[in-house]
């Protein structure tokens, strides 16, 4: 392969030229390295090392700019970034780490190319092309990184153990990237990794999510899932859902293994979604399901109450890995909460009310819902999957119809509290409340049209029942 073609965009000759001023030698390396070779779409970031300093290579690289673009420097990192045509250029200089068994943060010396691909931490990441005029193209490849990518596989450059032990985030990026690349990881560093698992611990929240984020944005996360299942990682970072991997048996009866489901409905959910909070909502929309199964000789298994205590375990998760306790949260909870609905309604006969009360209490997040929902089916009896499957159809053109004639996915009331108590002259009190509440009831359940002089009529028919009387001309 002739790698001067990756190295096409003038920025490389820009770069080639400021680090031979310097005279410092420089690379492109990690990720767009590997991305080329792959013939994958390379995401919008180039990493140069400098055998040197990689601040000052950027600054330099600026001033030979034509708009000399600004250069954010990140001092005690040693690292500098400027952009240049959408794309982020990060610079680094070479460098040795050497790490304590205690502590996260490794001492840092500077070093040659060859320490700084050292500390990598894959074969396939560490792979370079020289910027140097001399050998400007060639590819440093010291661990046999392509044979590597050749065969697809992810395999550190030093002995694993010492690899994750270093840094323990890259067991889950070597899962990542197994599922982003659909890599096989090599069977030393897998078994490291089980290993190893338990350093994860010192690894913090966001970081983890970070790279769970990536597992579920992958066409098949189940792939990631399996691995930090396999490994152990899982049990430690969500045993909420481990949990849910087992099957038992009472007098015959057995209910399903939840795990390998919760794992099929991320998949289905995948082509359908860019969304990795509706992901999110599918790999825990079943957590509730572990702490609430019950057996009883009349119903068998039964979860009663899985979703309300799903949605309260969505919050404990989330704060647990310091993830976002927004209205991505809330959305989750919701979702989770409101697993079930449409399941139901798609296994009965489907009544106009149900769907204007399902609209009702997911409001925006409605189509959302069904999707989840949709994915939720896994039945290998394929007569209930088309069962399933057509009624979801029926519900998704009802959801439209009953949209359209009633307006109730953000429901406004006809008529208003206030304009209640101005017509009857009450005070905030509970008789508002049960007028409300009787116009709301009976839009949902389709005895009146969601319009004002309908809503008027029953207002005054309950009120007399109440015994209020109207103030004249209100
Ligand atoms: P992508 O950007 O697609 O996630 P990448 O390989 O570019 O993949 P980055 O996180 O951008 O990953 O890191 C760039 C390079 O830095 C990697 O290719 C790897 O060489 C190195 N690197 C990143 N994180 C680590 C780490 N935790 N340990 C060792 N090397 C790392
Ligand atoms: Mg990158």
């Amino acid at each position: 392969m002739n790698y001067k073609e990756a190295l096409s965009n003038p920025i490389f000759e820009i770069i080639s030229k400021a680090a031979q001023e310097m005279g410092v030698e420089s690379y492109v390396i990690g990720g767009f390295v590997r991305d080329f070779i792959l013939g994958r779409d390379s995401k919008k970031d180039i990493d140069i090392v400098a055998v040197g300093s990689g601040i000052e290579l950027a600054l330099k690289v600026s001033e030979l700019l034509p708009r000399k673009p600004k250069v954010q420097v990140f001092k005690t990192y040693g690292t500098a970034m400027l952009r240049f045509q959408d794309i982020d250029i990060e610079f680094v200089g070479a460098r040795k780490e050497s790490y304590h068994f205690e502590s996260r943060n490794p001492v840092v010396e500077n070093g040659t190319l060859e320490d700084d691909q050292n500390r990598r931490d894959f074969t396939i990441n560490a792979l370079a092309l020289s910027l140097s005029k001399e050998n400007f193209g060639d590819l440093l490849d010291p661990f046999n990184g392509l044979e590597d990518l050749e065969s697809k596989i992810i395999k550190t450059p030093l002995d694993p153990d010492i690899t994750f032990s270093d840094d323990p985030l890259r067991m889950m990026r070597g899962i990542r990237f197994a599922t982003q690349l659909n890599f096989d990881i090599e069977e030393k560093s897998l078994q490291s990794i089980t290993k190893n698992a338990e350093r994860i611990k010192i690894i913090s929240g966001e970081r983890i999510v970070e790279e769970l984020n990536k597992i579920l944005s992958t066409d098949k996360p189940s792939v990631g899932f399996l691995l930090l299942y396999k490994t152990g990682l899982l049990d430690i970072i969500l045993p909420e859902l481990t949990a849910l991997n087992q099957v038992e048996e009472i007098e015959g009866h057995t209910h399903k293994n939840n795990f390998y489901h919760t794992l099929e409905v991320v998949d289905n959910i995948c082509p359908n979604t860019d969304d990795v909070w509706l992901r999110w909502a599918a790999l825990l929309h079943d957590i509730g399901k572990a702490p609430t199964k019950r057996f009883n000789k009349k119903q068998g298994w039964t979860f009663h109450g899985h979703e309300f205590l799903g949605g309260k375990m969505v919050k404990r998760i989330f704060e647990r890995l310091h993830m976002p306790l927004n209205q991505k949260m809330k959305f989750v909870q919701k979702m989770v909460i409101m697993s079930s609905r449409p399941i139901v309604l798609a296994q009965d006969i489907v009544t106009d009310s149900a769907v204007r009360r399902l609209v009702f209490d997911a409001g925006e997040d409605v189509d959302h819902l069904m999707t989840l929902c949709e994915a939720d089916i896994t039945t290998k009896n394929p007569a209930k999957f088309k069962k399933y499957h057509s009624n979801f159809d029926v519900v998704r053109k009802k959801i439209v119809e009953v949209e359209e004639r009633d307006h109730v996915r953000q429901f406004q009331p006809p008529i208003t509290g206030e304009e209640i108590m101005e017509m009857f002259n009450l005070k905030p009190s509970r008789e508002i409340g049960i007028l409300k509440e009787a116009i709301k009831e009976a839009i949902l359940e389709g005895e009146i049209p969601n319009e004002y002089d309908a809503a008027y009529e029953l207002l005054m028919k309950r009120a007399q029942k109440l015994g209020l009387k109207k103030i004249e001309g209100k």
